[in-house]
C-alpha cells in the first residue's frame, strides 16, 4: 500500500469526466443524447496541414531527438503569425516557447512562477486547469468573480489589498472560456498598469484568439504597451485549426519566463514529435483562408442558436468569441439541477456553471461544436420542456 504524494490530494475534481460518464450512460441506454457540453472542436484538421505532418514523417531527420526547445522554423513561425495578427513583434528565439499543447503549458507555468503558499489570482468562471497548476505547486488560489455587470471581466478594484499585495501571479482569458466575452485594448493596458502597481506577473490565456465574431478579431494581451515586460500569453493551435488532439501551441512574451518554460520541459518532454512542429509551422504560415472559414461557421451555429433561444423565449447575451454560450438557468433551478433536468428529459447534454467556479452558478455553458441542423433539434427538444415563455 501507498500514498500518492500531498499535491495529487490538491488537484480539484474532474467534474468534465463526471459530465463524460453521464452522457455516456444516456447513449449506452440507447438515447440519442445531443452533447453541448464539451469542449472538442467537431471538424477535421485541415488536409494541407495532414499532408505535411504524412511527409514528415518519412523524413529521417525527424527520427531523432528534437532540440530542446524545439525547431527554430516553429518559433519563426509563431512570432510571424503575431506580427500579421496583431503587430506585435517577436524575437522567436528568446520570447517564443513551444508548448506541448495549451493546457500543459498553463500548469508548467505555475510550476515555474509558484512556490508553495503563493497567492495566485484566478478567473471565476474559469478554464479549470488553472486551477490544477496552482493546487500541484501548492500555492494558493485567489478567485476574481467574472460578472455580467462587468461584462465579464475582472473588476481589479474589488480584489483586497492584502491579496494584491500576496499576489504574484495572475491568469486572464478572452475571449472568455465558459463565458464567450472578450476583451479590448483598454482592458489589457489597465491589466498592465494594476499588475505593474502590484507587481503582479500576469498570463493571458489566448486560446481563442483566432475566434472573434461580427468582423471583430480578439485583441492580444501583447498588444498593449508594457505587456511583454510583465507577463506572456499562451496561445495553441487546438481550435484554430481544429488541431485539439495533435497537442501543440506555444508561450509568447517576458524573455525569463520563457526560458524558464524551456528549463522545465527539457526535463520532462525535450520537444515535441518533429513532424508536428513542421505541420504547426504549415498551420500558422500558410493561408489562413480555413480559419476564417472556421469563424465564419462557428458565428453562423451561434446565430442560428440565438435565433431559436429568443424564438422559444430563453433570453440570453450572445458570445463575442470563443465557441460557448455562457446561457442562464431559469429560476427553480440550479445549474447542476438544470443541467440534469436538460439531460434526463431532453437528452441534451450542456455543461453545469459552477463546474467553473462559485460565480458559474446560475448558468449553463454550451457549445458550438455541432452541426445547426442538431443545434436547432436541441432547442426543439428544450422548448418541450415548457420552462419559457414567449
Ligand atoms: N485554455 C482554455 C480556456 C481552453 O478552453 C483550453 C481547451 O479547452 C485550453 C486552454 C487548452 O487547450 P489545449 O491543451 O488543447 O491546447
Amino acid at each position: 500500500p501507498f500514498e500518492a504524494a500531498k499535491r495529487l490530494q490538491q488537484l480539484p475534481t474532474q467534474f468534465f469526466a463526471t459530465l463524460v460518464q453521464k452522457v455516456n450512460e444516456q447513449i449506452q441506454a440507447g438515447h440519442d443524447v445531443i452533447n453541448l457540453g464539451q469542449g472538442n472542436p467537431d471538424q477535421p484538421t485541415p488536409p494541407h496541414i495532414v499532408r505535411e505532418l504524412q511527409d514528415a514523417a518519412t523524413n529521417p531527420a525527424f527520427h531523432k531527438y528534437p532540440p530542446f526547445s524545439g525547431y527554430p522554423f516553429l518559433k519563426e513561425a509563431a512570432a510571424k503569425r503575431y506580427k500579421e495578427d496583431h503587430g506585435v513583434e517577436l524575437d522567436p528565439e528568446t520570447e517564443v516557447a513551444i508548448l506541448f499543447g495549451g493546457k500543459t503549458g498553463l500548469v508548467e507555468i505555475s510550476h515555474c512562477l509558484l512556490n508553495p503558499g503563493d497567492t495566485c489570482l484566478v478567473p471565476d468562471p474559469g478554464y479549470p486547469d488553472y486551477w490544477s497548476g496552482v493546487a500541484l505547486s501548492e500555492a494558493r488560489m485567489v478567485m476574481m468573480p467574472l460578472l455580467e455587470q462587468h461584462d465579464f471581466l475582472p473588476d481589479y478594484s474589488a480584489i483586497s489589498p492584502a491579496d494584491a499585495e500576496q499576489a504574484k501571479l495572475m491568469f486572464i482569458n478572452y475571449p472568455n472560456n465558459p463565458t464567450g466575452a472578450t476583451a479590448d485594448l483598454s482592458f489589457y493596458e489597465e491589466t498592465v498598469r494594476w499588475a505593474k502597481q502590484n507587481h503582479v506577473l500576469v498570463v493571458s490565456d489566448f486560446a481563442y484568439g483566432a475566434i472573434g465574431f461580427d468582423g471583430q478579431r480578439p485583441v492580444s494581451f501583447l498588444q498593449a504597451e508594457g505587456a511583454k515586460e510583465i507577463g506572456i500569453e499562451v496561445y495553441t493551435l487546438s481550435k484554430t485549426y481544429n488541431m485539439a488532439g495533435w497537442r501543440v501551441g506555444f508561450a509568447v512574451g517576458h524573455p525569463e519566463i520563457i526560458s524558464l518554460i524551456n528549463r522545465i520541459q527539457d526535463h520532462y518532454y525535450v520537444s515535441l514529435f518533429g513532424g508536428i512542429q513542421k505541420a504547426a509551422a504549415t498551420a500558422l504560415t500558410a493561408s489562413q483562408q480555413c480559419v476564417e472559414e472556421l469563424v465564419q461557421r462557428y458565428e453562423s451555429r451561434r446565430n442560428t442558436l440565438f435565433k431559436e433561444l429568443d424564438r422559444i423565449g430563453w433570453i440570453n447575451r450572445k458570445p463575442a468569441g470563443s465557441f460557448f454560450c455562457w446561457l442562464k438557468v431559469p429560476s427553480g433551478y440550479t445549474s447542476l439541477s438544470f443541467a440534469e433536468l436538460l439531460l434526463q428529459e431532453a437528452k441534451v447534454a450542456v455543461a453545469p456553471g459552477i463546474g467553473f467556479g462559485q460565480s458559474g452558478e446560475g448558468y449553463v455553458r454550451v457549445g458550438l461544436l455541432t452541426s445547426e441542423e442538431r443545434i436547432c433539434e436541441a432547442v426543439a427538444r428544450i422548448e418541450k420542456l415548457g420552462l419559457f415563455k414567449t
